[in-house]
C-alpha cells in the first residue's frame, strides 16, 4: 500500500500547500481521502488517470475537505468516464450531492453518475484488498470522520480535522502510519476543534504508530517545522515528519 499526500494545507492560502487530500493506492485499487481545493491539480501533476479512482471519501463538508469534488466530476465527464463514482461521506452526503447536481450545477446532472453512501459511526467499507473504517472525530459540532485504511496487514490512519479524543486513539492504535492534523501551534485556542503539537505528542504515546505525518498544517505551523517536530516527538519513538504536498509514503 502506498499513500501520496496531495494536499497538506488548510483554508489559509499557502503557495506550497493545497487543501486536504490523500491518494491511497493498493494494487488495482485507488481511493481518495478528502478532496479539498487544489487536490485535482495535484493529481494531474502525478500524471494520474482520474478515471481509475475507485471511490472518494470525504471526512466532512468544510470547504477545505471537499471543494474539488465538483471539478473532479466535471473532469471525469470530459474525459469520458462512464462508470458510477462512489462517494462516501457523513450522513448529509446525499442532500449535499443532490444540491450540487439538482440545484447548483444542473448541467452536470446527467453527465455523471454518483453513488453516495452515508458513513455511520464506525462503518466499515471493503474495496478489494482495502478495508476502511470510518470513526467520528471531535471537530466542534461538525459531523466528521477519521479513516483507518488497512491492506495486506498494514494500515494508515488519517485523523481528518479533530481535537484529541478517545475515538482517534482507539481507531489509530498501533497503526503503521498516522497522518494527523496539526492545525495550530501550542497556545490558547477554542477547545474541541483542532490539535496542537503538545496535544498530538500526548496521544501519540498511546497510539504507538511507527510513523507520524503531520498534515492540515497552517502557515504558522509550517514556519516552525523543527520546533513542531521536536514537540510531537517527545513521547513517541515514531518517526515524525511534516507532510508536504506530493510526498509519497510507503506503508
Ligand atoms: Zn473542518
Ligand atoms: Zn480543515
Amino acid at each position: 500500500m502506498k499513500a501520496v499526500m496531495l494536499g497538506t494545507g488548510t483554508s489559509f492560502p499557502d503557495p506550497l500547500r493545497v487543501q486536504s487530500g490523500i491518494l491511497i493506492e493498493d494494487g488495482n485499487h485507488r481511493i481518495l481521502l478528502d478532496i479539498g481545493s487544489g487536490v485535482l491539480h495535484r493529481l494531474t501533476q502525478l500524471a494520474f488517470d482520474i478515471k481509475t479512482i475507485d471511490a472518494v471519501f470525504i471526512s466532512h463538508f468544510h470547504v477545505d475537505h471537499c471543494a474539488d469534488f465538483l471539478p473532479l466530476c466535471q473532469s471525469l465527464w470530459l474525459t469520458g468516464f462512464d462508470e458510477t463514482l462512489k462517494l462516501y461521506a457523513p450522513p448529509t452526503v446525499t442532500e449535499w450531492s443532490r444540491g450540487l447536481s439538482d440545484i447548483s450545477f444542473t448541467y452536470l446532472r446527467d453527465k455523471i453518475r454518483i453513488a453516495t453512501t452515508s458513513l455511520q459511526e464506525n462503518q466499515v467499507v471493503s474495496l478489494g484488498n482495502l478495508r476502511i473504517v470510518a470513526t467520528p472525530t471531535l471537530h466542534s459540532n461538525y459531523d466528521t470522520r477519521a479513516f483507518r485504511v488497512e491492506g495486506n496487514g498494514k494500515s494508515l490512519t488519517f485523523s481528518s480535522d479533530t481535537a484529541p479524543c478517545r475515538n482517534i486513539i482507539d481507531l489509530a492504535k498501533d497503526t503503521d502510519v498516522l497522518v494527523h492534523e496539526c492545525n495550530w501551534l501550542d497556545g490558547v485556542h477554542r477547545e474541541g476543534i483542532h490539535t496542537s503539537p503538545s496535544e498530538l505528542a500526548r496521544i501519540a504515546e498511546e497510539i504507538n504508530p511507527s510513523k507520524i505525518v503531520l498534515t492540515h498544517v497552517s502557515p504558522e505551523v509550517a514556519v516552525e517545522r523543527e520546533k513542531v517536530i521536536e514537540i510531537v516527538s517527545r513521547r513517541t519513538t515514531a518517526e515524525v515528519v511534516m507532510g508536504e504536498d506530493l510526498m509519497a509514503v510507503g506503508i
